[in-house]
């Protein structure tokens, strides 16, 4: 598109009037207009710009503080105008409403129907809220209404949308990279699982020790016992743990060597009114909601002396990064999209667009300042933020820990300098915080990202003291060491210097920081690697560029490990939306099952002989539905089941990520072939009933969701159980169903086509 000439037409529609028609010309110079005459405020051009790019599915790229909100209006009018509908996948619920109460006069002088959902808004309202044709909500609560809807067996009750359309994610690259992989899950109390064991299991480990009973694979973060290790657990359980019996007690017991040594309260979680609330990695936040996967959240739990939380039978997940790709159509839009753009086309056949910043670019930003040691670091951190105190310059300290944040926080206190923290809030009370934090002597210490899409204004909200601030040297960013990742140094560092401002950022960090360990630039810098006694900054030029450069390796891991995870995942996304997609029709009238039919004809003609014959249709779809919830928990816990012994084929010299799919692929088909037959028995059972409502399906009577934390760890080449059955035979294969051979066919009339 020639962009230029558009915006040139789109501005002289709107300056002219005449523009009524749904191209996008027409629909753009009616919403700038709109913009002018409820907001007050006229688009830019690289909005425009923007706003054009988002309607082509593209990736844009705009600072922080360039006014993307409004650019999203843009493309979801012409979305709706040209019939169809948009979800506006927000940051978090703040930016939900925020968002959609500030763009509403838009869409209303637009004529196009605008709504949103937080965590709060109850499902019944929630049906008439997806209805309209643009929805704000952010990318978890859409993803769990999509799950929720999986274990409904009341058609009028599922409220999420049939089709899905258009989506455009705000912070993309929070969304589609760094959560990514977090796997959405709804369980079911229908077989709760006992965690309670896992408190004994816990209890009888304590003398452990590391080196000696088990051992840390520093990368994957997972425990591994040794061969002594092993002995001795056998005596204390008197089982043998590397049988196929003994697999689950095994589990149980790396779990809680690794929730004792590998997890780290106030790094991993915090302990909060007597539960676990995980932190997330890449915000620093409290993840509220998510757990950790397997039997790792009860040990936590047994850890601490909490009382072990059921979380039900998982009865379906989705990752995030699968979620968004059920939109035939998305776009994003982010502050730091082009350093993902390889990502993003790849994994989401997404192109990067890049918006210049409207106004120059006035930030200074300082290279990386290395120090031999943390305390060294921390001392310059300190002073850097009182010199900026006494100037009452606003200084806002990116840390990368909850933990670090307030130990700083305390360290000012006592020189008697005052700061706002910030962690574990509400985002609502955050994003006030972080909108002050650019006020005159705000002194803000955050954890990483904190607050994101919150505008940080210099001289506060109102500005009043903005020209005081801007002698001062505008907003001063701090961040106390390097991220795995460079986007969120860029975010952090975006955070000053907003629309032209005056502003600075300094990164600091120590040659023994976590981050610096884990990728050994001791080995990497060799002989430039400073010695603890070295005081003051460090100015050896090899030792910042190996420092650097371990920002990209960690990037390429990660990066990696998603792609790696996607060979796993992939395979039980088809089957996943097969099975959703099959059972949602059951229920809502557009597919009947014929299974009874043709599978169990005589015990059916008795059947219909004895009940009425629609409302045992309707009985038998059902059924069907709960049988394929069944089905699908039974599939879930053999995937979970085989991902922990994947690399059992690795050893043999096979791929794993191929092995995991055809075994998938085989129980899939497997137990989607016993499926006639136990309906059949259900049948039976019908027949012993007096009437219909007699027989009572299997439904959950309470539902739980949450988010489970990475499972990209699982995946890893060096897998929780690699040493135990090297010698052993594959494991064994799902059982076929009795008959033997396969039904051909019988899948696809299960399912469809799609
Ligand atoms: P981003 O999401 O890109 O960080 P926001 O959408 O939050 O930015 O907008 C940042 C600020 O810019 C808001 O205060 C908003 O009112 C202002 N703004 C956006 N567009 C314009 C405009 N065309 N003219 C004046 N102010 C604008
Ligand atoms: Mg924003």
């Amino acid at each position: 598109m020639d962009k230029k000439a558009a915006i040139a037409k789109i501005k002289s529609l709107a300056e002219n009037g005449g523009a009524s028609g749904a191209s996008f010309e027409e629909v753009y110079a009616r919403c700038y207009c709109a913009v002018q005459k409820t907001l007050g405020i006229t688009p830019f051009d690289e909005q425009l710009s923007a706003a054009l790019s988002l309607y082509e599915g593209r990736m844009v790229q705009m600072q922080t503080g360039e006014g993307k909100t409004l650019c999203a209006v843009f493309a979801a009018c012409m979305q709706a105008i040209n019939g169809g509908s948009v979800h506006v996948l927000t940051f978090n619920d703040y930016l939900a409403k925020r968002d959609c109460e500030w763009m509403k006069p838009v869409y209303d002088a637009m004529g196009v129907s605008v709504g949103f959902i937080t965590e709060k808004t109850d499902r019944n309202e929630r049906k008439s809220i997806y209805k309209k044709q643009v929805v704000y909500l952010t990318a978890k609560e859409a993803g769990f209404d999509y799950l929720r809807d999986f274990v409904c067996f009341d058609p009028d009750e599922m409220v999420f949308p049939e089709a899905l359309d258009f989506a455009i994610v705000d912070e993309a690259d929070s969304i589609l990279i760094d959560e990514a992989r977090i796997p959405l899950v709804i369980a079911g109390d229908l077989a709760a699982e006992d965690g309670s064991a896992t408190a004994e299991v816990y209890a009888k480990l304590t003398d452990f020790e590391l080196d000696e009973d088990f051992e840390i694979d520093e990368e994957s973060r997972n425990v591994y016992l040794t061969d002594d290790g092993a002995d001795r657990a056998e005596d204390i359980f008197g089982c043998n743990i590397y049988s196929e019996e003994g697999a689950p007690l095994l589990a149980k017991i790396c779990a809680c060597l690794k929730a004792r040594t590998v997890l780290k309260e106030d790094k991993d979680y915090i302990v909060k009114d007597g539960a676990i609330v995980l932190i997330d990695e890449f915000t620093g936040r409290a993840a509220i909601g998510r757990v950790f996967p397997g039997e790792l959240q009860s040990a936590v739990e047994a850890k601490h002396q909490l009382k072990i939380t059921s979380r039900g039978r998982i009865m379906g997940n989705i990752a995030l990064q699968y979620f968004a790709r059920l939109y035939p159509k998305i776009a994003g839009m982010t502050g730091t999209a082009e350093l993902a753009r390889e990502e993003f086309e790849k994994l989401y056949a997404l192109s990067t667009d890049v918006i210049p910043t409207r106004l120059p670019c006035k930030r200074t930003d300082h290279p990386l300042e290395m120090y031999s040691c943390g305390e060294e670091k921390r001392a310059a951190i300190i002073s850097a933020i009182e010199e900026a105190a006494q100037s009452q310059r606003p200084v806002l300290v990116g840390t990368e820990s909850i933990e670090e944040s307030e130990a700083i926080a305390e360290e000012l206190r006592q020189k008697g300098v005052s700061c706002a923290v910030l962690n574990a809030k509400n985002d609502a009370e955050e994003a006030a915080i972080i909108s002050r934090a650019g006020e005159k002597g705000a002194v803000t210490i955050s954890t990483n990202m904190a607050g994101r899409g919150v505008d940080i204004k210099l001289g506060g909200e109102d500005c009043v003291e903005k020209d005081f601030v801007v002698e001062a040297g505008g907003l001063l960013v701090l961040a106390t060491s390097m991220r795995e990742s460079s986007r969120i140094t860029r975010q952090l560092r975006g955070r000053a210097g907003r629309q032209g401002d005056i502003g600075e950022s300094r990164f600091f960090a120590a040659a023994n920081d976590e981050i610096m360990n884990k990728y050994e630039l001791k080995k990497l810098a060799g002989r430039h690697f400073p010695d603890e006694s070295v005081s003051g900054a460090i100015d050896d030029k090899t030792l910042l560029k190996e420092a650097e450069r371990i920002q990209r390796i960690s990037e390429g891991d990660t990066f990696d490990e998603r792609v790696n995870l996607m060979k796993y995942t992939m395979i039980g996304e088809k089957h996943r939306e097969q099975t959703f997609r099959r059972r949602k029709g059951l229920l809502d009238g557009s597919y009947n099952s014929e299974l009874w039919q043709e599978h169990a004809p005589e015990l059916y003609e008795k059947a219909k002989q004895k009940f009425n014959e629609i409302a045992l249709q309707e009985k038998q779809n059902i059924i069907l539905a709960a049988l394929l919830n069944e089905f699908w928990c039974d599939y879930l816990d053999y995937t979970a089941y085989l991902r922990e012994g994947i690399h059992l084929t690795q050893v043999s010299g096979r791929n794993p990520a191929e092995e995991y799919n055809i075994a998938c692929e085989e129980y899939y088909d497997s137990a989607a072939d016993s499926i006639p037959e136990r309906m059949a028995e259900k049948l039976e059972e019908l027949l012993q009933c007096d009437t219909l409502e007699d027989f009572k399906v299997a439904m959950p009577t309470r539902t739980y969701t949450y988010l489970l934390d990475d499972m990209a760890e699982e995946f890893k080449t060096k897998p929780l159980l690699l040493n135990v059955f090297e010698e052993e035979e594959p494991q064994p294969k799902p059982e076929k169903t009795e008959k033997g051979e396969k039904k051909k066919g019988f899948f696809s009339s299960l399912f469809g086509k799609k």
